[in-house]
């Protein structure tokens, strides 16, 4: 009988999987979000495609909501942010994962990982290379009352990291099943198409990954839908304060979106021009159609995702809120076009983003800011955190290609990534001269295009521009420059 069943259901599973040229993995998902109860119910369609060498068994899914829940093992922020996270005190959210279909069949699935953090699939049939298997997941998300990307705050709701997305599998490492960190942002995704539509109150305005397809709007329901390709996540933010301003820059779409009675909405938006602008011409053209820049409850500066970023509410100063909003545009191609594990190699997207935040502030001086007063200052602040850590402890340790979990504290990554980043991109540009670091970039965006960047892939473009660039990376990363 089982035989039977399995030979009549390996034709139906497999024939619905047309192959688009790039083997992309594609998510259609069907969201409600409920205001009332701060839930959100989702259907989610995976046509998942094993480019690998192996053959797999079974498929993994992260949970991440389900590190927002009570007891859960790891800290959703360090400590010193916790009050600001949490104005109304404790809060808890997490993911539910109601079934897992795959045809028309019930499969067997367990909620795995170090805590919860994982779904595993068992599948009906082994999936071999190059094919695809369709998996109906349903589920329910509980969000936090918490400041955070995934959590609703005083002004905005904020979904990412949401939904059960795909682990990433490596040869010979298998999947990536990295559990949550309040360090950093503890993602590692593939880029995949999304077909998503989402019914939410029409009181609020939305901010989303894609283009906007079609809007029902009704008097009390909204219902929008959203297509994207070639992107590592998905993610959508609600608001009843948002007041949105949009311009276009190389064909590109803008949108900001600031609240209601915010006095500096075009400032604002000619500052997310001018990033796109700048890094366009810098490093290489975005690649879709739209960027939507959002404010919002955030308890850290701001974070990024496909064609979305969202930038804090608490950042008072305009020259700050300003430099957030360049550092996650730049995220836009570092990151988001050029991929890279962020959990175990977060200096490659954050000192990239990090660097072309300072090359904006060198092309554009008008903001006011000096490329070398910045290289002075990130000097000065490595230093320093390096002097305190000394006394504290005895010794320091500047290596920056460790997984987010291995820093002892939020500054030890800070300035191991960003600010040393910084710092090692200066040394290579000083190494190689100005105009060869951004045929590098160049060369780096064109060739990593939607794939993802190793250390070792990034340490061999630089040195292609100039003999000795992979030496001086290496010797930062290891943590042997005496920074003076
Ligand atoms: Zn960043």
């Amino acid at each position: 009988m089982i035989a039977f069943v399995m030979l009549l259901l390996v034709p139906l599973l497999f024939i619905s999987c047309d192959k688009d040229e790039k083997n992309l993995t594609t998510y259609k998902m069907n969201l409600e979000y409920n205001d009332v109860e701060h839930t959100l119910t989702g259907k989610e369609n995976v046509v998942y495609y094993n480019n690998s060498q192996n053959m797999f068994e079974k498929l993994y899914f992260h949970l991440y909501p389900n590190a927002f829940r009570e007891g859960a093992k790891n800290k959703i922020v360090s400590q010193s942010h916790e009050n600001e996270a949490f104005p109304n005190g404790n809060s808890y959210g997490n993911i539910e994962i109601d079934s897992v279909l795959c045809g028309n069949e019930k499969i067997n699935y367990t909620i795995e990982g170090e805590d919860c953090n994982i779904l595993a699939v068992k599948l009906v049939e082994e999936l071999y290379p190059n094919e695809c298997v369709a998996l109906d997941i349903e589920f329910k998300v509980q969000l936090a009352n918490i400041n955070h990307r995934f959590g609703y705050g005083e002004n905005t709701i904020n979904f990412g990291n949401f939904y059960p997305i795909a682990c990433m599998y490596e040869e010979n490492v298998g999947f990536a099943k990295s559990l949550y960190h309040s360090n950093g942002d503890p993602f590692y995704s593939d880029v995949a198409n999304y077909d998503v539509q989402i019914a939410f109150d029409s009181k609020f305005e939305i901010a989303s990954t894609g283009e906007l397809i079609l809007s029902e709007k009704e008097e009390n329901s909204t219902k929008n839908h959203y297509k994207s390709s070639n992107v590592r996540d998905f993610c959508f933010i609600l608001s009843s304060k948002f007041n949105v301003v949009q311009g276009e820059v190389d064909g590109i779409a803008i949108n900001y979106y600031g609240y209601k009675d915010d006095g500096n909405l075009s400032q604002c938006l000619s500052t997310c021009i001018d990033a796109v602008k700048t890094f366009n011409d810098m490093i290489g053209k975005y690649p879709y159609s739209q960027l939507s820049i959002v404010k919002s409850n955030f308890v850290y500066g701001g974070m990024e995702y496909p064609n979305v970023v969202l930038i804090s509410d608490k950042i008072e100063s305009q020259s700050e809120y300003n430099y957030v909003i360049v550092h996650e545009i730049a995220h836009q191609w570092w990151y988001g076009v050029v991929g890279n594990d962020e959990y175990n190699h977060a200096w490659i997207d954050e000192g990239l983003a990090e660097y072309s935040t300072l090359l904006f502030y060198e092309k554009n001086e008008n903001y006011g800011e000096n490329y070398e007063n910045m290289i002075n200052s990130a000097t000065q602040s490595y230093k320093l955190f390096e002097e305190v850590y000394k006394k504290i402890n005895g010794s320091v340790d500047g290596s920056m290609d460790r997984a987010i979990n291995k820093f002892a504290t939020e500054p030890e990554y800070t300035q191991c990534t960003y600010t040393k980043g910084v710092l090692m991109f200066d040394s290579v540009r000083e190494l190689i001269g100005k105009n060869k670091f951004e045929k590098a970039m160049q060369k780096m965006y064109k060739e990593y295009k939607y794939k993802i960047i190793t250390p070792e892939g990034l340490m061999a473009v630089f040195e292609k521009y100039g003999s000795g660039a992979e030496k001086v990376i290496k010797s930062y990363v290891e943590g042997k420059v005496i920074i003076i």
